[in-house]
C-alpha cells in the first residue's frame, strides 16, 4: 500500500528537528532508519502531517565516551554498534544483543535509539537497557531532559518520547570488566525473541557482587529480573546459585499468548534461558566471545 500524503522535513541539528516538529501540523513523526516506521506508513496505520528525518543531523551519529558512560547518538545504526571500539571495550552486551537482530539489511539501516524508541516488547534491545540502567537523552521545546531507563519504558509500544521531542542519544555505564551474555530463545535465525535474557555480573573474587538481569518479551516493556539479582548478589558464581537464582526468572512478569508462544511456555524459558545465561556469562571467557 502506498503511505498517506506527508510533508517532510530534513533538519541539520536537533534544535532545527525540535522546531520541525514543532511546525509539522497535528500529527508530526520522527524516521531515523525506517525499518520499523515505513512498514507502519505503508500500512496505513500512522498517516503522520509531517515526517521528521534526522538523517542529517552530525551530532545523532557519534559514539563517544562521555565520563564513565559511553554515549550512543540517535543516527547510530545497528552495524556501526557492532562495529565500534568503544563498545566493545566497555558495552559488550550491546554487541552481543545486537548480533541476534534481524539480518544485515535491517541492522545497516535500523538505529538502536530508533529500535528502543520504538519500544516493541520483542525488540532485543530494550534488556541490556534496563539492565544497564541507560539513561536516555530526550530534547524538546524545553531544552534536553535525561531519563532513566526504569522511567523511559512506559507501556506496550510506549515511551516517555513525548510530542514534538526527539530522542538524541542513549549512554550505557562502562562495564568492560563485568561478565555478561545475551540468550535468546527464537523459531528460527534472525526471527525476533519469543522471550531473551540479558545478563551482566560483577563479580570479585569468586562473589557476584553486582548482578542484572534484564527480560524480552516477558511484558509490554523490557523487564527487570530483580528476584534474579536478589538471589545472585553476594553469592559464589557457581552453578547451585544460578540454579536457584533462575527460578525466579518469571516473578512480577506478565508475559502474553501468541502464534509464538503461551504464556506458560514463555515462564518457562525465562528459567531457562536465564540459567544458560548466566552459565555462559561465566564462562565466557573460554568461549569464542573473548571480551566478556
Ligand atoms: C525484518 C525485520 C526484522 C527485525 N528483527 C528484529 C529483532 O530480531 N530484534 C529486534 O530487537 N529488532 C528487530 N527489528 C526491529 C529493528 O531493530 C528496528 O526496526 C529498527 O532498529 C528501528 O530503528 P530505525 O532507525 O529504523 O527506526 P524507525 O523505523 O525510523 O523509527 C521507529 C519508531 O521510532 C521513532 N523514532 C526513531 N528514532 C527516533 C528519535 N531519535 N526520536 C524520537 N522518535 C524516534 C519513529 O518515529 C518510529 O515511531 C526488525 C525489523 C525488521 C524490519
Amino acid at each position: 500500500m502506498i503511505p498517506a500524503k506527508f510533508d517532510y522535513a530534513r533538519p541539520s541539528s536537533v534544535e532545527e528537528a525540535v522546531q520541525a516538529l514543532a511546525d509539522g501540523g497535528d500529527d508530526p513523526k520522527v524516521i531515523a532508519g525506517g525499518q520499523s516506521f515505513i512498514p507502519v506508513l505503508r500500512l496505513r496505520l500512522a498517516a503522520p502531517s509531517t515526517i521528521v528525518d534526522i538523517g542529517a543531523i552530525d551530532e545523532l551519529k557519534q559514539v563517544t565516551e562521555d565520563g564513565d558512560k559511553i554515549k550512543i547518538g540517535a543516527m547510530v545504526t545497528h552495524s556501526e554498534v557492532l562495529e565500534n571500539e568503544l563498545v566493545a571495550q566497555h558495552v559488550k552486551l550491546l554487541q552481543e544483543i545486537t548480533e541476534t537482530v534481524a539480518d544485515r539489511q535491517v541492522r545497516h539501516r535500523g538505529t538502536l535509539c530508533g529500535a528502543l524508541a520504538h519500544a516493541d516488547p520483542a525488540g532485543d534491545l530494550g534488556s541490556a537497557a534496563v539492565a544497564l540502567e541507560a539513561e536516555f537523552e530526550i530534547a524538546g521545546s524545553e531544552g534536553r531532559r535525561t531519563v532513566p531507563a526504569s522511567e523511559f519504558f512506559e507501556d506496550y509500544l510506549t515511551t516517555a518520547i513525548g510530542e514534538g521531542e526527539v530522542l538524541v542519544s542513549v549512554s550505557f555505564p562502562k562495564v568492560g570488566d563485568w561478565k555478561v551474555h545475551y540468550e535468546k530463545f527464537n523459531r528460527m535465525a534472525q526471527a525476533w525473541a519469543t522471550v531473551g535474557v540479558a545478563v551482566a555480573l560483577k563479580v570479585d573474587g569468586d562473589t557476584i557482587s553486582d548482578a542484572r538481569v534484564g527480560l524480552t518479551n516477558m511484558g509490554s516493556t523490557p523487564l527487570r529480573a530483580t528476584g534474579v539479582e536478589a538471589e545472585l548478589t553476594g553469592k559464589p558464581a557457581t552453578e547451585e546459585t544460578f540454579k536457584a537464582a533462575a527460578e525466579k526468572a518469571d516473578e512480577g512478569t506478565s508475559p502474553t499468548d501468541d502464534l509464538s508462544a503461551k504464556a506458560d511456555y514463555r515462564r518457562h524459558l525465562a528459567k531457562v534461558l536465564t540459567r544458560r545465561a548466566l552459565q555462559k556469562a561465566i564462562s565466557a571467557g573460554e568461549s569464542d566471545h573473548g571480551n566478556k
